[in-house]
């Protein structure tokens, strides 16, 4: 079965991304049209669910048909202990078919057709206490502070140290994807579940708390599922956007946020944009939300690129040289999800390949991801298609040498990189041989007055924009 998925799914994606995030899975078990799959870390497996989910989807509808479903098991190697891979099972989470934001309806999305067991479902309370859903590996801990998301991490510290008791009740943590909004929510659960365990902590995305409410309406099981939230002590619900549109589940929501705040109980909520711009969510709601502490998570910088790298790579064991580590951190500046993504291709190159981290490799890997910041392609693969034109080397077109024939063909791969990459100028200065901003300035504004006169050059950047299918310069 897994073979015929693997077929289709190559039809559907890259050769190259085939190498790298399918090859390496292998396929476990078979049970009641439950397809469960090994796959080398967590950071595969999220990186899977958040690009490859519809080509994953598709490969198991034609398969096991569309209530057949995908598990994934993850192995937790340490590096120390080869033999004995300890293994936990993620059902795969159901994913809105048309991004994060609602379509206006109260209906079911489901990409994964997923059957979770709603936690109001369980026989006992206590049972579903141990079901926080909680990842254990999102702690404080491993969470790099930066100036990036200070006053988000130290609210979150301390409504984690007193929960329901601080002015921070709601918490409400936004920011855009990949910036550890989820991490941050998911470390404040984990520390109460640690320090308070008579507490009843508990996550839900929203899109779970929707999909719960509307099964419950469908089975007349509205009051338990309104008890059952309802003896929650902190209430960790994610990504809020979600409920954008969706009256009823807003409705039943007010009212359960009204009667855990009124009995002093923790909520922290996260969201992709800051509340004001929460579109389609009802006023009433809006305004609660303004009652506790709202922080932002933006974009990390540098330094705190790195130490996030840093930290990674140190929890899984890896090695990767400093030079390395440092690319990876100038090259990949949007977003810490996209980052933890190369790296794990990066890793999975070296094995398959049988190869050493080194620069050329994390290099060519890069070339064959097209990440946020590439908006339509990236600086490597302008670089390559700028020398193939001028029949320069990499070497040259990166160097110091100020010779006119390198020269030029630098300032166009800048000049090109600036136009079709969302890199900032430090950023394109440092994949040019780590020239400074002022450099890359200079280099675009001598491309645009040559623009005005030299034929040569015009078609020269045309050539290369057709080439990689750009829009072109007039
Ligand atoms: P969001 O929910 O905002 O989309 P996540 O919380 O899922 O983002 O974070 C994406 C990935 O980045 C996770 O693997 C998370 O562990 C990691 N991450 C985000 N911020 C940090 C940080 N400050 N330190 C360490 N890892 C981080
Ligand atoms: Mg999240």
């Amino acid at each position: 079965v897994w073979n015929n998925c693997l077929r289709i799914i190559r039809e559907n994606i890259a050769e190259q991304s085939f190498k790298t995030w399918f090859e390496p899975i292998v396929p476990v078990r078979l049970i009641n049209n439950v397809l469960t799959i090994q796959v080398p870390s967590q950071f595969f497996y999220e990186w899977l669910e958040e690009h490859y989910v519809h080509v994953l989807r598709k490969a198991i509808d034609a398969e096991l048909g569309t209530d057949g479903r995908l598990e994934y098991s993850i192995i937790v190697d340490k590096g120390n202990d080869k033999n004995k891979p300890y293994v936990i099972n993620i059902p795969t989470s159901s994913k809105s078919a048309n991004g994060s934001h609602g379509n206006g309806k109260d209906t079911k999305v489901s990409v994964h057709a997923e059957k979770y067991k709603s936690p109001f479902e369980y026989d006992s309370l206590e049972n579903a206490h141990l079901a926080s859903y909680l990842n254990p590996q999102y702690t404080f801990e491993n969470f790099i502070e930066g100036d990036c998301n200070r006053l988000a991490r130290s609210a979150g510290y301390a409504v984690a140290n007193k929960p329901g008791v601080t002015s921070f009740n709601p918490l409400m943590l936004y920011g855009g994807v990949g910036l550890g909004k989820t991490h941050l929510v998911q470390a404040i659960g984990n520390h109460i579940k640690n320090t308070a365990s008579n507490k009843f902590v508990l996550y839900v995305s929203s899109e779970k708390f929707t999909n719960q409410f509307i099964d419950a309406l469908k089975n007349n099981n509205m009051q338990n599922f309104t008890n059952f939230y309802l003896q929650v002590d902190v209430l960790v619900i994610d990504d809020v956007q979600f409920l954008a549109g969706k009256e009823r589940t807003q409705e039943i929501f007010f009212h359960i946020f009204n009667h855990l705040h009124q009995a002093g109980k923790q909520i922290i909520m996260t969201s992709d944009c800051p509340p004001r711009e929460l579109k389609g969510l009802q006023d009433r709601l809006l305004s609660r939300f303004k009652w506790g502490l709202t922080a932002d998570l933006q974009q990390p910088d540098l330094e705190t690129r790195i130490a996030i790298i840093q930290k990674k790579l140190q929890a899984e064991g890896i090695f990767i040289p400093p030079n390395v580590i440092e690319y990876l951190a100038h090259s990949v500046d949007t977003n810490i999800r996209e980052l933890e993504g190369v790296i794990v291709s990066l890793m999975a190159q070296a094995s398959l390949n049988r190869k050493e981290i080194d620069l050329d490799l994390a290099r060519q890997t890069l070339q064959n991801i097209v990440q946020h910041v590439d908006k339509e392609v990236s600086i490597e693969i302008i670089q390559k298609k700028v020398v193939e034109h001028f029949g320069l080397t990499l070497e040259e077109l990166r160097g110091k040498s100020r010779r006119k024939e390198y020269v030029i063909p630098r300032q166009i791969a800048i000049y090109l990189a600036k136009e079709h990459t969302e890199h900032s100028l430090k950023s394109i200065g440092y994949h040019f041989g780590g020239r400074d901003h002022s450099t890359v300035i200079h280099a675009i504004q001598s491309v645009n007055d040559m623009l005005k006169t030299d034929q040569e050059v015009k078609a020269a950047i045309q050539s290369v924009q057709k080439q990689l299918k750009l829009k072109m310069v007039k």
